[in-house]
């Protein structure tokens, strides 16, 4: 049996956050309401900080949270009381990428363990043992590395890895780049990103104030700067034999749905790596799951060492998938078989659904009825977060993912 690596998921709030670890992470990290890089992102309260860190630690699961901006000396003061708070809550490590937090985080919180963020750009071994011998407990790698330079790294130190297996890629080096600065005023590197990378640019000339001159480069436009989605699933086995000790998916910002169908496929593939199972014949599956959530085009970047012109998108920066999320298992009577479901997107009878369950099976289901909370026959759940009742064919977990193809 090889050593299984850590599966490590985002959530951007405490729904998130329970998918995520009911849907097979090992660990996820959060961000508080500051100093994390997804300033949009929901993120926690400090209350909420400490109910995370309590679900997790009942499934015997960790919590790291992220401390990643690179700070400005206003961001200074209020730092320190931060830590002790996350050190006193027992979160299981700190992400930091500036060398001020750092060290602050050791002087103030000894014990807590520190995680230098792929935002401080670790790309090469040297820099790796150097933060372990500052103190760091492990390094998350860049994004731009390829297969041999992570091989290299890892045979040259013993500081725990972690890397990146799937997510959204910056064009620039994660999260280092000023366009979100320049166009928008939002800082990429204190968590305000406007993804600026993907917007449709033209030209104008001087003289001609609204007038859009396309910038093509074929007949379809282009998006310059537009990257695809990173995905290594087909690498999991390469990856699990190389000793990586933490595996992460990016996506703080990302949906429910998202957080569950990634999890959980990365779960499965880790668990049939791990047990030398011949999972071969499960990849063209894992990769059909991939696809029902929204995502850009799907590439493995740097992976395989020079990036082309097959790690960006030209046609489009719009996400694509191929399901609807529409709604979310509350309850489950196992007597009645009434599941009680939060609606997410519009439903109604007639309706074929597909229950995405944590651990349980998938089944289909068509629609015959609805009732709402009170026992009244529905057509229909046209309302945002409307609460409806149907009998279920099969028992539900909660959390269970209702999703529908979209024709
Ligand atoms: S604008 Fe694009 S490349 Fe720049 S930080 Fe944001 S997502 Fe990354």
């Amino acid at each position: 049996m090889r050593k299984k690596p850590e599966l490590l998921a985002p959530a951007g709030t405490m729904e998130k956050l329970k998918v995520a670890l009911l849907y097979g992470a090992d660990a996820a990290y959060v961000a508080g309401k500051s100093f994390g890089l997804r300033a949009f992102g929901g993120n926690f309260t400090r209350d909420e900080l400490k109910e995370a860190v309590e679900f997790a630690h009942a499934l015997r699961k960790k919590i790291y949270v992220t401390l990643n901006i690179y700070a400005h000396n206003s961001d200074i003061k209020q730092t320190p009381q931060y830590i002790s708070y996350l050190a006193e809550i027992g979160v299981d490590a700190v992400l930091v990428s500036d060398l001020g937090l750092f060290t602050l985080c050791r002087s103030q919180a000894p014990s807590l363990p520190i995680h230098i963020s792929t935002q401080a750009n670790n790309t090469n071994w040297l820099t790796a043992q150097s933060w372990r011998e500052l103190g760091a407990s492990r390094v998350v790698l860049a994004r731009e590395l390829a297969f041999h330079e992570i091989s290299d790294i890892r045979e040259h130190t013993d500081v725990e890895l972690e890397m990146f297996v799937h997510g959204a890629m910056c064009i620039s080096y994660s999260g280092r780049c000023l366009l979100s600065n320049f166009f928008t005023h939002r800082d990429a590197n204190r968590g305000m990103c406007a993804h600026v990378c993907r917007w449709k640019f033209a030209l104008t000339e001087e003289k001609s104030p609204g007038e859009y001159f396309p910038i093509a480069e074929d007949e379809r436009g282009t998006y310059i700067m537009n990257s695809r989605d990173l995905c290594l699933l087909d690498r999991i086995d390469e990856i699990v034999g190389l000793g990586i000790n933490s595996l992460k998916i990016e996506g703080r910002m990302k949906s429910v749905h998202y957080v569950a169908c990634v999890t959980k496929i990365y779960r499965e593939a880790i668990d049939a790596c791990c047990a030398g199972e011949d999972f071969t014949g499960r990849l063209p599956i894992w990769r059909k799951e991939l696809e029902k959530i929204s995502h850009r085009p799907y590439t493995e970047a740097f992976y395989n060492g020079n990036t082309d012109e097959a790690t960006q998108s030209f046609e489009t920066s719009k996400n694509f998938q191929s399901t609807d999320f529409i709604g979310l298992v509350r309850g489950y009577d196992a007597k009645t078989r009434i599941a009680t479901i939060e609606q997410r997107n519009h439903v109604k009878i007639g309706d074929t659904i597909e229950f995405f369950q944590p651990t349980l099976p998938s089944f289909h289901q068509k629609l015959t009825a609805m009732t709402d909370l009170e026992g009244n026959a529905i057509q229909a759940a046209p309302h945002a977060q409307q609460i409806f009742q149907i009998e279920v064919q099969s028992p539900v977990e909660p959390y269970t993912i209702l999703r529908q193809n979209i024709v």
